[in-house]
């Protein structure tokens, strides 16, 4: 059942259109099939030439990719893979091609969230890594910027980015430092084994921030986030949670749980009572709690400001090199013409420093 990876040139089977996100080592843009006439996401992943380099990715990570989306396909929450092409320099994933954006930048556009809206998001969420758990897949970079939405008046949710995911085995330990500061799990804050319930970390991280606003161990620094992450250090401030109701901050406080073993798994968080009310007024709570929308479009508008301010940190770095001057002029005039930072005002800002530079 598994896809080949074609060796066919890309081009002559797809036309390709305008770039639509890029990552730390993948540019994706919007292609259409040339014999269908539908339209896709090509995701371009750079490949590592020499083993010593930072730039692009070992042929066995992205392969790792591929392996879980071939394992994952045709469910309605995952991001379906349609054809895979090697060109010798990227690997080129052909995606389902998503269009309404991300989910938080949707709802930061409207005026109003009731949980019983907010958990109608998580509960599509929760199907999605409920599959890939029953797969014992764990995706290991839940965060806003993988959640997007199929289209902009229909309210169905994707997950995307499987590019950290893993195939979590008894047989074999899987432990490595990665993902968000954010939205990271103590587990890998201490480098021990990862597993299912890291992802149920991050949905309680996301549902926090959904339902408030406000991030639950966000720090001034990414050491500072780390802290208290492994110290499970956060609390319900009534300056952001006056609206929440009990039936939410209960499911949030069954995922944000050190022991991995007392977390709240996918299946069993779908039969909580904030995503499948039991009686009348367990509904009625849930319909009558508003999320705190004020809260939420400024910590959206503080995300928007990090990323360009990423992109600018991006420009200072590639500037240094004179042989690409030009390029990162060019770069800044298109993405970020108004916006002026010296690096140093960026270090302050904190988690910002990580950016590395191997795509552009
Ligand atoms: P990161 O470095 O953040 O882990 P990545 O290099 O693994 O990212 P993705 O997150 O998969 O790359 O994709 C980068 C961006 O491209 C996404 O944030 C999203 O905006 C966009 N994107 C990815 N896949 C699709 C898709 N199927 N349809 C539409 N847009 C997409």
């Amino acid at each position: 059942e598994g896809i080949e990876y074609s060796t066919e040139p890309f081009e002559s089977l797809y036309e390709v259109y305008e770039d639509i996100g890029s990552g730390q080592f993948a540019v994706v843009r919007r292609c259409v099939e040339k014999a269908t006439r539908s339209e896709y996401a090509a995701k371009y992943i750079r490949k590592r030439r020499v083993a010593s380099s930072r730039r692009g990715l070992p042929l066995e990570v992205i392969a790792r990719e591929v392996h879980v989306l071939q394992k994952l396909h045709k469910h309605q929450i995952i991001i379906s893979l349609h054809q895979v092409f090697d060109n010798g320099q990227h690997v080129i994933l052909v995606l389902e091609l998503v269009r309404g954006g991300e989910l938080f930048e949707h709802i930061s556009e409207r005026e109003r969230l009731s949980e019983e809206e907010a958990s109608a998001f998580l509960h599509q969420i929760l199907l999605g890594v409920c599959h890939m758990h029953s797969h014992d897949i764990a995706h290991l970079d839940l965060k806003p910027e993988n959640v997007l939405l199929l289209s902009k008046n229909r309210q169905h949710i994707k997950l995307i980015d499987f590019g950290l995911s893993r195939v979590i085995t008894d047989a074999e330990e899987v432990r490595d430092l990665m993902g968000t500061a954010e939205f990271v799990a103590p587990e890998i804050v201490n480098y021990e084994p990862l597993c299912l319930a890291t992802d149920m970390w991050a949905i309680g991280v996301i549902t926090y921030i959904l339902v408030s606003g406000s991030s639950p161990f966000l720090g001034d620094s990414q050491q500072e986030t780390f802290n208290n992450v492994t110290a499970v250090d956060y609390t319900f401030d009534t300056q952001y949670f006056s609206g929440t109701s009990d039936l939410a901050k209960d499911f949030i406080c069954r995922l944000l749980v050190k022991d991995v073993r007392k977390r709240m798994t996918a299946k069993e968080s779908l039969s909580h009572p904030w995503i499948q009310p039991e009686s009348e007024e367990q509904e009625e709570e849930r319909r009558d709690a508003q999320t705190n929308m004020d809260n939420f479009k400024s910590y959206q508008a503080r995300r928007r400001w990090k990323h360009s301010v990423k992109v600018v940190t991006l420009c200072n770095r590639l500037s240094r090199s004179a042989k690409l001057r030009s390029q990162s002029a060019e770069l800044l005039d298109s993405r970020s013409s108004a916006i002026t930072l010296r690096e140093d005002q960026v270090a302050s800002g904190g988690e910002i420093n990580s950016v590395t530079v191997n795509d552009v």
